[in-house]
């Protein structure tokens, strides 16, 4: 009920969820009630947590925050939050997300730009006239078209999964589930201050969670602190015969790895992360992990990833070539919206233009580009072959000693909604990635952990990046900074 009634009084502002489940939520929380009273229950008995749009909920909207899923309602229940619900998990609801998992800043949502919680300090209000997609206003959850009014003291969450990161920093559950398919749990947790971990690729299964780029999607939580991240991954990862990409490993006990020494660990730092431009508050907060872990018992030691500076190009070729391929399926036939048209083309045409926006028009364009048969060769194949080059500097790497990579998780703090620079350059925004695809495109596992503010005092992250399958040592570790 504390959850519920913070959600009503908070979300006009914040508009991080996009469905509010009251009543399912009451019904499972009961049922967690009963449980406890007997003495049973899961590890996750009675938690309330929200879930990103794009996990399907049986029976439960699902719309990946998109038009173009209007009224979707998944007969199935995704692999990760069954595993959740089955821990005694409660849902409050499903949350806001870049359309389709494609942002940084929570903007491409049909539902209108989530707000961080974290404000900047001046709090002279300006109204500033907003559209979204050019029509004029936003749509809400319930179907109706509501003007916003955005004052220069709200920042982004970040994105995709800002609503996850929002609400997490806002008290508006207890932790949430998010998918990373380039940094969009990393930078969203560091954009709010709170913790994300992106598990390696294959640790938790894909299905029932709508595809971005399947090769490089991932779930993993974003939670308060590098605990609950802890517990809550270990009841979302598991392997799954619906999901032949998910490993067949047992899942350890991360939460037993927190509060064990760092004590002779060593740790990274990789001299590409220190990019044209950094911002000082950024180096400084790097300064103060290494000093942080160098004071832990941990060895500091300086390496090279030389193929850094290739990952955010390649991943923008994989990723769209990927996503063009997934949303081909949005068609008016078998989901969601469907335009009338005079014929099964004309209807697909009209549906598709305008059940998508414009940031996920423009990867179909580019995918489709970098996949057709003159540029496969130039684009699509180069870019593998890239990504087999930083899989190999990260192994390089490893296979010398390296326990843990330790860098910034973004290039910057939360930056101001409807920011003009990154408004008038896609490339802008693409570049708050630049910390975090390389680990994607690796497969590895990564965490961004709150380290501190910036000048103005807004949260800033650090990230680690680990082995395959380590996760606990970035919870050891993370547990170290936070
Ligand atoms: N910002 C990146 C993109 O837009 C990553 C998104 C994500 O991880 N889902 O592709």
């Amino acid at each position: 009920e504390a959850y519920l009634q913070a959600i009503e009084r908070a979300n006009p502002v914040l508009n991080a969820y996009v469905t509010v489940t009251g009543d399912k939520a009451r019904d499972m929380a009961k049922a967690s009630d009963a449980k406890l009273a007997r003495g049973e229950g899961g590890a996750l008995e009675g938690i309330p947590l929200g879930i990103k749009d794009l996990f399907g909920t049986k029976g439960v909207h699902t719309q990946a925050c998109s038009h173009v899923l209007d009224g979707f309602e998944p007969r199935y229940e995704s692999t990760v939050t069954a595993n959740l619900w089955a821990d005694g998990a409660v849902m409050l609801g499903k949350l806001n997300m870049d359309e389709f998992a494609m942002g940084s800043s929570n903007e491409t949502s049909y539902y209108g730009p989530v707000i961080n919680p974290w404000r900047r300090s001046r709090l002279d209000t300006v109204v500033m006239p907003t559209t979204h997609q050019g029509d004029g206003g936003f749509v809400s959850a319930g179907g109706a078209k509501t003007q916003r009014t955005l004052d220069n003291a709200q920042l982004v969450p970040g994105g995709s999964s800002g609503g996850s990161a929002s609400a997490v920093s806002a008290f508006l559950c207890a932790g949430a589930t998010a998918t990373d398919t380039g940094g969009s749990i990393r930078q969203p947790a560091a954009f709010t201050g709170t913790v994300g971990i992106k598990p390696t690729y294959g640790r938790c299964s894909r299905w029932g969670i709508v595809a971005f780029a399947s090769s490089l999607d991932q779930a993993g939580p974003i939670a308060r602190d590098v605990r609950d991240a802890a517990i809550l991954l270990k009841s979302m990862a598991s392997v799954d015969p619906r999901d032949t990409t998910s490993v067949d490993r047992p899942v350890p006990d991360y939460e037993a790895a927190i509060g064990k020494p760092i004590k002779g660990m060593k740790v990274g730092i990789p001299k590409e992360y220190r990019v044209d431009g950094m911002p000082q508050d950024i180096e400084a907060l790097w300064q103060k992990g290494i000093a942080w872990l160098k004071e832990a018992g941990a060895e500091i030691v300086d390496i090279s990833l030389p193929h850094t500076k290739y990952a955010l190009p390649a991943y923008y070729i994989v990723a769209p070539a990927e996503a063009s391929s997934n949303l081909a399926r949005y068609d008016g036939v078998r989901y969601g919206l469907r335009v009338p048209g005079k014929d099964i083309v004309d209807m697909y045409e009209k549906t598709r233009a305008a059940g998508f926006g414009r940031e996920v028009k423009r990867r179909i364009m580019i995918g489709t580009y970098v996949l057709s048969a003159g540029y496969y060769d130039a684009y699509y194949l180069q870019a593998q072959k890239v990504r087999t080059l930083i899989k190999r500097d990260f192994e390089n790497v490893f296979a010398a000693g390296v326990d843990v990579i330790l860098t910034p998780a973004t290039p910057s703090a939360a930056f101001g909604v409807a920011d003009e620079d990154m408004a008038s350059d896609p490339v802008k925004m693409y570049l708050n990635d630049i910390f975090t695809v390389t680990v994607n495109m690796a497969g590895l596992p990564g965490i961004s952990v709150p380290a501190g503010l910036d000048a103005k005092g807004l949260p800033l992250g650090l990230q680690l990046i680990g082995r395959p399958f380590d996760e606990e040592t970035l919870f050891q570790t993370a547990h170290v900074i936070e």
